[in-house]
């Protein structure tokens, strides 16, 4: 094919909606002119031509493809490059958005000519899903579907949505966010999914996590303890009531959907009403929960509709959980947003029958924690891991091990895949693309990729079908949000990245990432942005400080709200920094303004002016935060994040003005 900017595609009517989109955006990065013809060719095929007249060769080529065996799976497709045109083929929709997504990234990769390459490809995992919480700064309606087809262009095919309190209930509403979807909204997503070739997958909590329901009058009373409104009971018929209720409206709002994941993560509570409590004296610890978990479980089997569920009540948590009689189509899955390196694990699992993970002996006998070896600039930080909740581990057997000379043992990692297999289910793997826990100012953007990385290798070589990358709003519906998903782009590619190819390595996938962000008005860094991410987490120097600063102009003047967003994240980073170096300085000596006569006036004026110009810096901040979040995040969430991250600041500030005002009146 030759090198031009305008080419024609010959594709199915079908795919008009996606072709439309990626007109759009090579229109946008790379001035690309596109003209869409819809023609019957054989099915899920596509051409890419420089000439409007296509002769009956390419369609012949197409039959042979398709005839061949070259496509080995649903989604393969085959990109066969000749003189005069390109084919795309593949054996289902999903496969030829697939092969039409991956023209986007050789066209962007070959700083937007249309130069093609051949290339047969086959996803790792089959079943590809990107995860969306919505307690936390979700999407408004247009950046929701801007995201799904995205999603698209990245390879995934399916979104697991977790609506929590944003779905447009027709009952038991009462709890509904005042900026909840309506049902206009949801059509649109369906629609959208339908277009793109992405399954829904709807989250609905059915026990634990009820934070933003049972802390309501109206359903305080299903609590499995009185006041503590993360779980509800699983005896009380209310609960389950509850859950068929909701899962029902979704259903109907969604009638193509196959996988249904019924949450049921970090339910603690338990055994502690009267009648579970009853019930796990006759029947054994967690008995309640388990028989739950299998009627919901049956309830969805019942519609052919396949449950997914959390692993770690049952696999890492509470290894006494028997879920004997559960169907062993259920798809079990394991989380696991630490994991770095497929062939290790910071972590060591000790299994006499089936117990969980414990703690690395690094954390726990790690003498020189205090005295890191030196290193400029640098954050030092150590590996959490797991703890048993419900045991002491000293009186477990492992104590005895970890003083053996076989500690510390190396073991594979993710462990919990393995003993999914082994007891017949079918499992599913987790990765992290967005972090709760790493808040607005800490997000440790390379290790969501590594973890990525990782899933991609252990499922490909597991030879697991389904993948899951998670984005969670806030930890629970208590706590405070994280920034929303337009941020978190290096992170959300690499797990479609990574579930595709199932290999490849950190420099490889850089690499299409540049390409995929490249544009022509990209912003010009004064360092790689890869840098400049890693950096925003590992280093507190001041010289990493005026790079960032240096970088703040062209971020903020890009169009992409990629960028936009990082111009906040730098923008809201280098303030937070600054400002936490100068409090820990000013919390040590603040008491002496307060006690001491003859205390310099001059120097409390100073600190005054200080603390004066911080306040007015958040509120530019403030200012400008909102109007870039009010793009892409719903109302009520976007000024609900910018309240969060300035909130106990301002406070701060304003108590220490108080000292000093007071001081000066004595
Ligand atoms: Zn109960």
């Amino acid at each position: 094919m030759k090198n031009s900017s305008k080419f024609i595609i010959f594709a199915p009517k079908k795919a008009k909606p996606f072709l439309l989109f990626y007109r759009k955006k090579l229109n946008d990065e790379a001035n690309i002119e596109i003209e869409i013809q819809e023609m019957q060719l054989p099915e899920h095929s596509a051409v890419i031509s420089t000439t409007k007249n296509l002769t009956g060769k390419a369609e012949r080529e197409l039959e042979n493809i398709l005839a061949g065996k070259e496509l080995k799976t649903d989604e393969s497709f085959i990109i066969k490059v000749s003189k005069e045109y390109s084919l795309v083929s593949a054996r289902s929709f999903s496969g030829l958005l697939c092969g039409l997504a991956e023209t986007y990234h050789q066209i962007k990769k070959n700083t937007g000519k249309p130069l093609l390459e051949n290339s047969v490809s086959s996803p790792a995992v089959k079943n590809r899903f990107y995860h969306i919480c919505m307690s936390g700064t979700t999407p408004n309606i247009e950046s929701l579907i801007e995201l799904m087809k995205d999603l698209k262009i990245l390879k995934y095919n399916g979104i697991v949505i977790e609506f929590e309190n944003k779905f447009p209930y027709k009952k038991h509403n009462s709890f509904l966010h005042q900026n909840h979807y309506m049902l206009e909204d949801i059509k649109k997503i369906r629609k959208t999914a339908k277009e793109f070739a992405l399954q829904i997958v709807p989250l609905v909590q059915c026990l634990g996590h009820l934070e933003f329901l049972l802390k309501f009058d109206e359903f305080k009373g299903l609590c499995e303890k009185k006041g503590h409104v993360s779980s509800a009971c699983p005896l009380k018929n209310g609960t389950f009531d509850l859950f068929k209720s909701f899962a029902g409206e979704i259903l109907f709002a969604f009638p193509e959907t196959k996988y249904f994941h019924i949450g049921a993560d970090e339910v603690r509570v338990h055994g502690k009403c009267p009648e579970c409590k009853k019930h796990e004296k006759k029947n054994g610890k967690y008995s309640a929960f388990a028989e739950y978990i299998k009627k919901v479980t049956n309830y969805l089997f019942e519609m052919k509709i396949i449950p997914m569920i959390w692993d770690d009540i049952i696999y890492r948590h509470y290894p006494d959980v028997r879920l004997d009689g559960l169907s062993k189509q259920t798809i079990i899955v394991n989380w696991d947003y630490w994991t770095k390196n497929t062939q290790k694990t910071s972590e060591l699992i000790f299994v006499p029958g089936r117990i969980g993970i414990t703690t690395s002996r690094k954390r726990m006998f790690d003498i020189n924690k205090f005295h890191p070896p030196e290193q400029d600039g640098e954050k030092i930080t150590y590996e959490a891991s797991a703890f048993f909740e419900d045991y002491r581990w000293e009186k477990m057997k492992i104590y005895d091990f970890i003083k053996t000379k076989d500690f510390p043992a190396t073991v594979k990692a993710f462990p919990v895949i393995e003993m999914i297999k082994s007891d017949g289910f079918v499992p599913a793997g987790a990765s992290n693309v967005r972090k709760s826990l790493q808040g607005t100012e800490n997000q440790d953007f390379l290790q969501r990729v590594l973890n990525n990385k990782a899933w991609g290798e252990k499922l490909k070589s597991s030879n697991v079908d389904f993948f899951i990358a998670t984005s969670w709003g806030r930890g629970n519906s208590l706590k405070e949000p994280v920034f929303n998903m337009e941020l978190m782009k290096y992170t959300l590619a690499s797990g479609g990245y990574f579930s595709w190819n199932g290999n490849g390595t950190i420099e490889d996938y850089d690499e299409y990432f540049d390409a995929l962000l490249n544009r022509l008005d990209q912003p010009k860094l004064s360092l790689s942005l890869q840098d400049l991410l890693k950096g925003l987490y590992s280093i507190r120097s001041g010289a990493f400080y005026s790079e960032v600063e240096k970088n703040l102009l062209p971020l903020k003047n890009s169009k992409t709200p990629f960028y936009q967003m990082l111009y906040l994240y730098c923008k809201n980073f280098l303030f937070s920094v600054r400002y936490e170096s100068y409090m820990e300085r000013l919390k040590k000596y603040i008491y002496r303004l307060e006690q001491e006569k003859n205390y310099p006036s001059q120097e409390k004026k100073q600190i005054q002016q200080t603390l004066e110009t911080y306040k007015k810096q958040i509120q530019k901040i403030e200012k400008e935060a909102i109007k870039i979040l009010i793009k892409y995040v719903v109302p009520e969430e976007a000024s609900e994040l910018v309240t969060s991250i300035f909130y106990y600041k301002k406070i701060e500030i304003n108590s220490l003005l108080e000292i000093i005002h007071k001081s000066e009146q004595n």
